[in-house]
């Protein structure tokens, strides 16, 4: 049985007892856990949404006008990671002058080459201890 419905138990027993007072002290009682219940799920799903952004920002590497990804040979629009903190491909463009855009945000940048993908260093700093991408 969760904590809402213990206190509710609690209430209508109070309320059985007939002591309007103690009942009153309870129904007030029950509206704080309601609200501490509300608080504690939207600061749950605050840690969740915060755990995830950490969990990306510690996979994203910026590098040659992108941010990479280890396990993703696409690069990610650096526009849309540097402000919102979101992972967004870019498109490729489909012949060499074409620029390379972002259908989020619509970054664009032009390139004279290919880029050339993520090439990580092993470091010790490296939280996940990957290692580079061939
Ligand atoms: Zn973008």
């Amino acid at each position: 049985m969760g904590i809402l419905a213990d206190v509710r138990e609690v209430a209508d027993l109070v309320r059985k007892v007939g002591d309007m007072d103690l009942y009153r002290k309870m129904i007030d009682l029950q509206s704080e856990v309601i609200e501490l219940a509300d608080k504690n799920s939207q600061l749950t799903q605050t840690v969740n949404e915060l755990t995830a952004k950490l969990a990306l920002t510690e996979t994203m590497k910026f590098h040659d006008h992108f941010y990479w990804r280890d396990v993703d040979p696409e690069p990610y629009c650096p526009r849309c990671f540097d402000v919102d903190r979101k992972a967004v491909h870019v498109i490729r463009p489909r012949a060499g002058s074409l620029p390379w855009k972002c259908p989020q945000c619509k970054f664009e940048v032009r390139l004279n080459a290919v880029p050339s993908g993520p090439k990580f260093a092993i470091t010790d700093a490296d939280p996940l201890g990957r290692g580079p991408i061939d």
